[in-house]
């Protein structure tokens, strides 16, 4: 089978970059004969990444692109180029080629021996600094755990068929994350190996705040866990405040009460955190809700060439 393959770009100040991606990835379709499209998805970007952008797709035919009215962020500008792609399947991946595209081959060619999902799986995480590579882990551990899908070293790198696009862009939720879902739907699935390159230019675009927000707001969106946590919380706390109001009875009968000050203090803090964090999480969950609710577009597109 000779299908079409769509090649989604998310970009995001990647001006640096785009020509050389391009004429990397034209240049391995062309010499592998492989049908294909790029599709470049500028998520509002302040430097010249739309121009660059513009440029690529009149010098080579099979360059498209997609220009964000301002940064969406990099879920969103993958839901815009599966909503856009024209192929058969659909390749992510991103700018920087971190993700080699020569792996592009290899996925396609199990994708035409009829696998509908093909993930690129890390062999190593790369350069990455020492906090980074903590954080990454555990937030994979934890997510790993909360979906029952091994996110250990996933990325998002994929081959998809036309079938799960369009399941996916069927999907109600506006906060998506990409790398799991497209696991949790199943289909005839394999996965390949890949290694980590360095970037080719310019700095990744995550900073410790944006990488903590997102951390929490995938964990919050694909599972209620936390909110059993903070139940279980609730009763610990219940079952310390038994203790406490026992002994003080005790310390009441036995007429060596008011001694208790600091434990009062203690208990109070201690109490009022807990509370505070349950709320925090519950709000959480709320603004979530507030954010499905709204049901404003995950993407607003401005220009396309
Ligand atoms: N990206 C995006 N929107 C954003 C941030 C990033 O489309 O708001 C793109 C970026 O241009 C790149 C890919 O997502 O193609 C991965 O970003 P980056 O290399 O900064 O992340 P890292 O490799 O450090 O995880
Ligand atoms: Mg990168």
């Amino acid at each position: 089978m000779e299908g079409l393959l769509s090649i989604i770009i998310p970009s995001y100040n990647e001006g640096l970059l785009i020509d050389n991606t391009a004429n990397v990835v034209v240049d391995i379709m062309t010499e592998h004969k492989i049908p294909y499209e790029i599709l470049f998805v500028d998520d509002g970007s302040k430097d010249d990444t739309w121009n660059r952008i513009q440029a690529a797709s009149k010098k080579h035919e099979h360059v498209r692109g997609v220009h964000f009215s301002r940064n969406f962020g990099k879920e969103s500008a993958i839901t815009a180029g599966l909503t856009y792609a024209k192929g058969d399947c659909c390749v992510v991946m991103d700018c920087d080629l971190q993700h080699p595209p020569i792996k592009i081959v290899e996925m396609y060619k199990l994708w035409q021996e009829g696998y509908e999902v093909v993930e690129a799986v890390k062999e190593d995480r790369g350069e990455e600094s020492g906090i980074h590579r903590f954080m990454a882990n555990t937030f994979y551990k934890i997510i790993s755990k909360l979906t029952n899908i091994d996110m250990m070293n996933a990325s998002d790198f994929k081959l998809l068929d036309r079938k799960v696009m369009l399941v996916l862009l069927n999907m109600k939720e506006k906060n998506s994350f990409f790398r799991a879902l497209s696991s949790w739907v199943g289909f005839k699935t394999t996965q390949i190996p890949f290694r980590v390159a360095e970037r080719e230019a310019g700095e990744s675009k995550w900073s410790t705040k944006s990488l903590i927000k997102y951390a929490i707001l995938n964990i919050t969106s694909f599972s209620s866990a936390p909110m059993q946590i903070v139940t279980i919380c609730g009763f610990i706390m219940l079952l310390i405040s038994v203790v406490f109001g026992i002994n003080s009875i005790v310390q009441y009968v036995n007429g060596t009460a008011l001694g208790g000050f600091t434990t009062v203090i203690l208990l109070q803090l201690f109490s009022s955190s807990i509370i505070m964090i349950c709320l925090g999480i519950i709000g959480y969950y709320i603004a979530q809700i507030y954010d499905e609710i709204k049901g404003r577009p995950k993407f607003i597109v401005s220009e396309e060439c």
